[in-house]
This record gives C-alpha cells, sequence and structure tokens, in this order.
C-alpha cells in the first residue's frame, strides 16, 4: 500500500467499508506514514461536517485537494522547525 492507495480508499477506510486485509495494509502504512495519518483525521472530520449538514456525497476531488493541502501543511512545518 503507498499513499495513492490510501488516498483512494480513505473514505472507505473511515466507512469501515473494506476488506480486513486491505484495512490492515492501511493501517501499516498509518504507522509509518504521518501524511496519510493526518489526511485521515482531517478526512474524518470533514466526512462527519458533510454527514451533519446531510452531504454525504463526499467528492474524490474534494479529497484529492485536502490532501494536497495536507502535504503543502507538512512542507511548511518541516520548514520550520
Ligand atoms: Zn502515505
Amino acid at each position: 500500500m503507498n499513499c495513492d492507495g490510501v488516498v483512494r480508499r480513505v473514505s472507505n477506510y473511515i466507512d469501515g467499508d473494506l476488506e480486513v486485509s486491505v484495512l490492515e495494509e492501511i493501517e501499516l502504512h498509518l504507522k509509518s506514514c504521518r501524511e496519510c495519518t493526518i489526511l485521515v483525521q482531517q478526512t474524518r472530520l470533514t466526512v462527519t461536517l458533510y454527514r451533519d449538514s446531510d452531504l454525504v456525497d463526499f467528492p474524490k476531488e474534494v479529497q484529492l485537494r485536502l490532501h494536497e493541502t495536507v502535504r503543502r501543511e507538512i512542507r511548511r512545518q518541516k520548514r520550520a522547525t
């Protein structure tokens, strides 16, 4: 599992809508990838907000944009330290 695989499955992962073997692969990746861990946290937050406002459809492009934002943020933090 690489970052792309996690990004593609992040909403299913949050829904628990994946095979156990895939879930395990994602969790393994999350242990070693800070970006994807943050992505999952951010997406979970966003999904919760979407659900609360009855907008259940979570567009793929939003996920991708979110991942880009997270990457930029991490790069910024790395430079700051
Ligand atoms: Zn990753």
